[in-house]
């Protein structure tokens, strides 16, 4: 009865047969679930794509897989997703599922579905005006780990908010993270660092990856980073299709192709293989899958307009916009790039991280040619945007994304186009009927 109340309220993306459904028992969720290996994936930076390559990884395996297309990543709108993908005697139509929990969430869905792994990315300070901090953020993920002690936590070893998750709890860890030897990234921020959290010293560092992600230890304690289970011990080349790399676990080391490029898109590669062998399957059908992972919706994306590659790649904080710059900044070709900002609710209203964002190194990049600013609050980001040095000739202020699309539509090099979360929406829209791309829900 309730799928098919579920049916007739329809899906693409809302919550409402969720509510229904958790009207009539509020731990429905509970009931697909049980016959279900799950893994969550939650985290600041890189929830969609690691979810995405999980799911490749778990469908090239061979095995049935059920991912949320929507972007639901509450229990009303995760409730809804799974309780639609079910038969007419309510048993589910996949045996595996990938899903993306919100940090908050993460306390609800996980008790109701007991997740096979937990697979926690990052954690960066993200939308300043809903936890507060960093650490508060951690503080919700671990009320939801508590509720979990069976899961296997897939945990980020050179992040040291994420390592703190695996302090005081009875769960097994499986550690990804990248060797010293990988090397600098060139943006060191340590302001989310936070404190050792055994005797609250500051840490000291061996090496740095990118941010607070290194070789961390407490020098007063002697607590530090774990060795990774999953270590990527090279990059050895990266350019717009993806990464070369050589990977190691189960003491067996391989070169793999990553097809998503940038450094980050190598720790979510590591935290895909980490997550595929907390279900106990061989890590070479991950290692295997990554060389043939598709972009998820706005990340790394690729389009063609008038002979020409836009690449988008969605930024929501200064971590993520930083090294998004890192990215287009090894690009070593003349590029564009059109940056687009809004504060709409699905952005957080609070966009201050743009002080905090090392706009300086795009704009000091020799290769860069022309800057199209657009958004709610393109005014705003012009005016950071010569505050870190851009040229005013260079650049230009747009209000209408298919005025902008015209535009581009003339360019001569590659564009990359770095939106955040609603503008990537609007973006979006503007380049589908030029480019094909499809909208998230087809
Ligand atoms: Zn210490």
């Amino acid at each position: 009865m309730i799928r098919t109340v579920l049916r007739k309220t329809g899906r693409g993306g809302t919550a409402l047969p969720g509510t229904v459904a958790m009207k009539i028992s509020r731990n429905i969720l509970s009931v697909p679930a049980k016959d279900m290996e799950i893994v969550l994936v939650t985290g600041t930076n890189g929830k969609t794509t690691t979810c995405n390559m999980i799911e490749h990884a778990l469908t090239d395996g061979g095995h049935d897989c059920h991912r949320d297309k929507s972007g639901a990543n509450l229990l009303h709108g995760i409730t809804s997703d799974l309780l639609c993908d079910t038969n007419w005697l309510g048993k589910p139509n996949s045996h595996y599922a990938v899903l993306e929990v919100d940090e908050a969430a993460l306390k609800q869905v996980a008790p109701l579905i007991h997740p096979k792994a937990i697979v926690v990315t990052n954690l960066f300070t993200d939308q300043a005006d809903r936890f507060g901090s960093v650490e508060n953020t951690r503080k919700e993920i671990k009320k939801g780990i508590l509720l979990s002690p069976d899961s296997v936590l897939v945990l980020n070893a050179q992040d040291t908010q994420s390592a703190a998750l695996a302090l005081g709890v009875p769960n097994k860890v499986i550690w990804y993270g990248l060797d010293g030897s990988v090397g600098e990234q060139g943006d060191v921020d340590l302001s989310d660092a936070g404190k050792c959290p055994k005797c609250g010293s500051a840490y000291e560092y061996d090496y740095h990856i990118y941010a607070h992600l290194g070789g961390f230890r407490c020098p007063k304690c002697g607590y530090a980073h774990h060795e990774p289970d999953v270590t990527v011990t090279s990059i050895d080349k990266m350019d717009t299709s993806g990464s070369t790399i050589h990977l190691r676990t189960d003491g067996k080391e391989e070169e793999v192709f990553v097809a998503l490029p940038a450094v980050y898109n190598v720790y979510n590669a590591a935290a895909c293989v980490g997550a595929i062998k907390a279900m106990g399957l061989p890590a070479s059908e991950a290692i295997q899958s990554l060389a043939t992972v598709q972009s998820a919706f706005g990340r790394m994306e690729t389009f063609e307009l008038g002979g020409n590659v836009l690449q988008m790649i969605l930024v929501k904080n200064p971590a993520g916009c930083n090294q998004a710059f890192t990215y287009v900044t090894s690009f070593g070709d003349p590029f564009n790039a059109v940056l687009c900002l809004n504060n709409r609710t699905g952005d957080g209203h609070d966009f201050s991280w743009i002080e905090n964002t090392d706009y300086e190194k795009l704009c000091a990049d020799p290769h860069l040619q022309k800057l199209y600013v657009c958004g709610d609050r393109a005014q705003d980001l012009y005016d950071r945007l010569l505050r870190a040095g851009a040229h005013q000739e260079n650049m230009e202020l747009v209000t209408d994304y298919s005025k902008l699309v015209d535009e581009l539509e003339q360019e001569t090099c590659t564009t990359f186009l770095l939106p955040n979360y609603t503008a990537m929406m609007e973006l979006r829209m503007a380049l589908s009927p030029k480019t094909g791309n499809k909208e998230f829900w087809e």
